[in-house]
């Protein structure tokens, strides 16, 4: 799921955080209610749908009418499913996933999915996948047509070819602008952006270092600002802009199907962390992390710091949470609280972890749950769709809202330098 990671914890927040790195928490009741936002916002974060039922990321918004006619009509469950990933990935406007996401440090976009079908339990997986749009498709195809689970980079772009999947150039022109003034804006310490014959060229200042850490991260984001300016950012897009360098954002869609035949199916896309190294894969091509099924149990899916939820293997740990007998709601809190041990309750650093599970058994079950709840003003939400369309708020272990990452010491501790 998209987000800029903005706001810090309130203090209130930081009193819940105490409680729920204790493992105590119990499902915090201020994101219960009805959210403000353009769309209907009802449910607990948690229920029992009815078959056809799909569970899906916030961003899964606009695809998942398809997928609940795709079920209606009869039509497979994975299919259901891709068809949700895909409507993202086709929009150029979607910055996280397909056409349009944002590229790695080389400016070159690459691609994540895994998908696994309850039925035949088969699994596929693709990731690093450059010039190929629809990789959730991709990865149904490794599953359909190779005796491989998992294919990777090149290889996985020349199965593409073979199979008929057209090359694409996945930069968008919008996406490039923002790469540029990223790679700019780091230029105190490379040769990118301005030289000193530029008139507009500032030197480093002196006494930085005794500006509190709002101040300096003010003036920072004011430079870049003005870079982007410059650089011709629509001036719609700028805020966002800004907050992509500042903050490389990340995003996924995870969508998780049930048909009235009991049978499921999930699937997981995404353009992965902005920024990366070239070849980083995080957690949502990996079967098990991003996005695990079984036909016997349930289906479950993350989208969030994918580090952390490989270290886990969230999705598998829920579903095998849910074969214990646990709620959906009960297995997303263990695995969120596995992210918690392995920080040793550290809050300093759990901060800075996003961590989002969407979860629905084989009975209809579902729930949506979340390491943070989010500001309050826009709490995380995840969407259901069982044959009335809505963003239901996320079952929150902590209230509050990660904290920007990196924590960005550097950005913090250097003067204006070059803009
Ligand atoms: N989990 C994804 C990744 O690490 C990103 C996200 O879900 O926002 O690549």
């Amino acid at each position: 799921m998209a987000f800029t990671r903005r706001d810090f914890l309130t203090s209130a927040a930081l009193s819940t955080l105490a409680v729920g790195l204790n493992g105590q928490s119990t499902p915090s009741t201020d994101i219960h209610g009805p959210a403000p936002g353009p769309q209907a916002t009802k449910g607990t974060g948690s229920g029992q749908g009815k078959p056809p039922i799909l569970v899906s990321s916030a961003n899964g918004w606009n695809g998942i009418d398809k997928g609940y006619q795709m079920l209606r009509d009869g039509k497979d469950t994975l299919d259901a499913a891709i068809a949700v990933g895909k409507t993202q990935e086709d929009d150029p406007n979607d910055m996280s996933v397909g056409l349009g996401g944002l590229p790695n440090e080389e400016g070159v976009v690459e691609l994540d999915s895994c998908c696994m079908h309850g039925p035949t339990r088969m699994a596929g997986s693709v990731g690093g996948v450059r010039n190929i749009k629809n990789v959730a498709l991709l990865a149904q195809a490794v599953m359909q047509h190779t005796g491989h689970v998992m294919l990777v980079g090149e290889g996985a772009e020349k199965f593409g070819y073979a199979l008929g999947f057209p090359k694409e150039n996945l930069l968008t022109e919008r996406a490039h602008q923002i790469w540029l003034l990223w790679k700019e804006s780091m230029s105190a310490e490379d040769w990118w952006g301005m030289g000193l014959d530029d008139p507009r060229y500032k030197l480093p200042e002196e006494g930085g270092s005794e500006r509190s850490a709002a101040e300096t991260r003010e003036i920072e984001r004011q430079r870049i600002l003005e870079l982007a300016e410059r650089l011709h950012i629509e001036p719609e897009w700028r805020e966002f802009a800004v907050n992509a360098v500042m903050y490389p954002p990340h995003g996924t869609i995870h969508c998780s199907v049930l048909n009235d035949k009991n049978e499921m199916s999930g699937m997981t896309t995404t353009s992965g962390l902005a920024w990366k190294i070239p070849g980083r894969c995080g957690d949502s091509p990996i079967i098990g992390a991003g996005n695990y099924c079984d036909q016997d149990v349930g289906s479950a899916g993350a989208t969030g710091s994918g580090e952390e939820n490989i270290r886990i293997a969230g999705a598998h740990t829920i579903v095998e949470n849910m074969r214990k007998g646990m709620s959906p709601h009960e297995a997303g809190f263990d695995a969120l609280k596995r992210i918690v041990r392995n920080f040793n309750n550290d809050s300093a650093k759990l901060q800075y972890v996003d961590m989002k599970y969407y979860i629905l058994r084989k009975d209809g079950a579902y729930a949506g749950v979340t390491l943070w709840s989010g500001p309050a003003d826009r709490p995380a939400r995840f969407c259901v769709h069982d044959g009335t369309k809505r963003l239901e708020p996320m079952i929150a272990l902590n209230q509050g809202q990660a904290l920007d990452y990196p924590p960005n010491s550097r950005r913090r501790s250097r003067g204006a330098g070059r803009s």
